[in-house]
């Protein structure tokens, strides 16, 4: 049989880089495309362009031979401090707008057989998501749309973009609306982290009896998928006949408070939480699994409390690095 070609776009960011390593670990051909090269470790893709999506030539190139299949995951990203403060909403709107029109439009005169797109639980309506006991996140849900960040609404737009190519144009589009993916090698620092990094990096650095900023009152809820999950969901809705976006998180919720300090624990560093002013988001959103476990019989095999483990001796190597 041929070796498999795959295209990850986004192949230097954090999902994208781990995505790269199974496909090429599978034996697949992997063509990676990025504005940067992964930060902290060597990308093992055979071939690696960086280049800007935003320019029609970009997707040309990476689209000039065979290839069997995309994984779109290049967006202009961030955690709460960039997506929730409203100062960067005109960038992440039109950027990833125009990575997606750009890749569709090539795709229209160079079909694959199968794409998938990077979704985002930040399409769900902020009406359901105001208790944080008892977020609504059904895939069907998403309809009277609301989102609460410009973010989420370029997701549900480029969602649209790609189910409208997949009826006109006959491509098998797969889509997943991951809830918080974490794990090593994801942005811990620099304006752009997640809170479980972001709340790795505060623990590291904090001093035994010291303290922990949290951003609001820390009762928000959340859930949190370890990124090994998040690329085996990935893999099995791509290979997949489900045509829908289907969530891709853990159903684990926790307020960001008990994440400090189960960090801290992890950490063993004894914490006191202080509470500042910051981007908060919606106050709770939790994964609803019971689509996607129905249709790929999947579900994630990491508890948090391990995955945090590894992602807290990860990123506190990273502070200690740093500081060397
Ligand atoms: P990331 O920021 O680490 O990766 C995105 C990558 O896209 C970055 O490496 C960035 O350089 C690249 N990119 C941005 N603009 C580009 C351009 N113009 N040309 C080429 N490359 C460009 O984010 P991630 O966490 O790996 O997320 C991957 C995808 O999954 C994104 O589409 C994101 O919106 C989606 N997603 C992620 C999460 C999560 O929790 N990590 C949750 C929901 C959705």
């Amino acid at each position: 049989m041929a070796r498999r070609r795959a295209l990850v776009l986004g192949a230097g960011g954090f999902i994208g880089s781990h995505l790269v390593r199974r496909l090429k670990a599978e034996g697949a051909f992997v063509r990676g495309v990025d504005l940067r090269l992964p930060a902290f470790s060597p990308s093992v893709a055979d071939d690696f362009h960086v280049a800007d999506l935003r320019h029609r030539e970009t997707v040309e190139a990476a689209l000039a031979d065979d290839i069997d299949e995309v994984y779109q995951l290049a967006a202009d990203m961030g955690g709460a401090g960039y997506v929730f403060t409203g100062l960067n909403d005109a960038e992440i709107m039109a950027n990833s707008a125009a990575i997606n029109l750009n890749i569709l439009h090539v795709l229209r005169a160079r079909p694959v057989e199968r794409v998938f797109f990077a979704s985002s639980a930040c399409v769900y309506p902020a009406r359901n998501q105001t208790d944080p006991r008892d977020p609504r996140t059904a895939e069907s849900s998403a309809y009277p749309a609301e989102p609460d960040s410009e973010y989420g609404w370029e997701k549900l737009f480029a969602e649209r973009l790609y189910a409208a190519h997949a009826r006109n144009c006959g491509t098998a589009v797969r889509m997943a609306r991951y809830h918080n993916i974490y794990g090593p090698e994801g942005a811990w620092t620099g304006g752009r982290e997640k809170a479980p990094a972001a709340l790795c990096r505060k623990v590291a650095e904090a001093a035994d009896g010291g303290t922990v900023a949290i951003w609001g009152d820390g009762d928000q809820t959340r859930s949190f998928l370890y990124i090994d999950d998040c690329i085996d969901a990935t893999l099995a809705l791509m290979r997949s006949d489900h045509a829908g976006p289907l969530n891709v998180g853990s159903e684990e919720m926790i307020s960001i408070s008990a994440l400090a300090l189960t960090i801290a624990d992890i950490a063993g560093k004894r914490i006191s939480l202080v509470h500042e002013d910051g981007p908060v988001g919606v106050r709770g959103r939790t994964s609803d699994n019971r689509l996607v476990h129905q249709v790929l019989h999947w579900e994630p095999v990491w508890t948090l409390q391990a995955g945090l483990e590894v992602t807290y001796r990860w990123v506190a190597g990273q502070v200690a690095a740093r500081a060397s």
